[in-house]
């Protein structure tokens, strides 16, 4: 519904969505109320992969550099970001990230841990703790891999952090709604998070039923496709496309991608028209 003195402003908002070799561009005629940016869709080694002469890692097309998953939300001034893995600093100077307001944890594996004492920047600029929000067993990792930011006495300039103890009941950020979604990584639970039309599952290979309710009616699913094999933690990309299929979003997005699934290009053409391989940089407003 359009008030009638904003409607004049309308603002058109450009999307450009490149799938292989086509582009599709569509007008959107209302202002963006949420974006999505992926700061990164690689597996836990990153592509290339250090040291691998495989095509996929000697290849030129930019969307076959991909740095440790996370995806940065943004939604009327309010920044979230999951996950912060060892490319968190890269991540943040690519995107030009001036605010970041929360950090939510997906799970406790370093692939999206490692880069936390980089919150540090935005300590400084805003003068107080990073808001995290994980589930215990996170937190009981995160205070062994970085126990000089919850030391008693605490060295000058170490990262400032407020940890908050989540679950997987529906929690708020501001006026933000945040919904847990309870999803296994071979043995580990771990949190995918939905956040209006959005839902973002990375690091599994199973969802129990009950959780999937919270998935239905999404818009932009996203869920982690390790490669075409069959992994033991991970959804393979004919798994996680059966999953995608399962709730009929707008559209479906592979992440967490290793350097075995093959070129970007290449695989982009085998994929149903709603499913999409994501990769670095690519953003979504709705
Ligand atoms: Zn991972
Ligand atoms: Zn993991």
């Amino acid at each position: 519904m359009f008030d009638k003195f904003v409607a004049p402003i309308i603002f058109a908002t450009l999307h450009c969505e490149k799938f292989g070799n086509s582009s599709i561009v569509k007008f959107n005629l209302r202002e963006f109320q949420v974006r999505v940016t992926f700061l990164g869709t690689g597996t836990s080694q990153g592509v290339p992969v250090i040291a691998c002469p495989c095509q996929v890692c000697r290849s030129f097309d930019p969307r076959d550099k991909r740095l440790r998953s996370s995806v940065m939300i943004e939604e009327n001034g309010l920044s979230i970001v999951i996950d912060t893995g060892p490319d968190f600093r890269t991540q943040m100077l690519r995107e030009h990230v001036t605010n970041v307001d929360a950090i939510l944890f997906t799970h406790e594996h370093k692939d999206h841990t490692a880069g936390l004492d980089d919150i540090r920047s935005f300590n400084y600029l805003k003068q107080r703790p990073m808001d995290v929000y994980a589930e215990e067993a996170v937190i009981r990792s995160l205070k062994m891999e970085f126990a000089y930011v919850f030391a008693e006495k605490k060295y000058p300039g170490v990262p400032q952090i407020e940890v908050h103890s989540i679950g997987t009941e529906p929690f708020m950020i501001r006026d933000l709604t945040i919904i847990p979604i309870r999803a296994i990584h071979y043995q580990l639970p771990v949190l995918g998070f939905r956040i209006g039309d959005f839902t973002y599952i990375t690091d599994a290979n199973y969802i129990p039923g009950d959780e999937k309710e919270k998935i239905a009616g999404t818009r932009h699913l996203v869920i982690s496709g390790l490669r075409k094999q069959k992994h033991i933690s991970h959804f393979s990309l004919s798994e996680a496309i059966e999953l995608i299929n399962e709730f009929s979003p707008k559209r479906g997005y592979i992440t967490h991608i290793s350097h075995q699934m093959g070129l970007h290009e290449e695989v982009s053409r085998e994929l149903p028209p709603n499913v999409m391989l994501a990769y670095d940089g690519l953003k979504i407003e709705f």
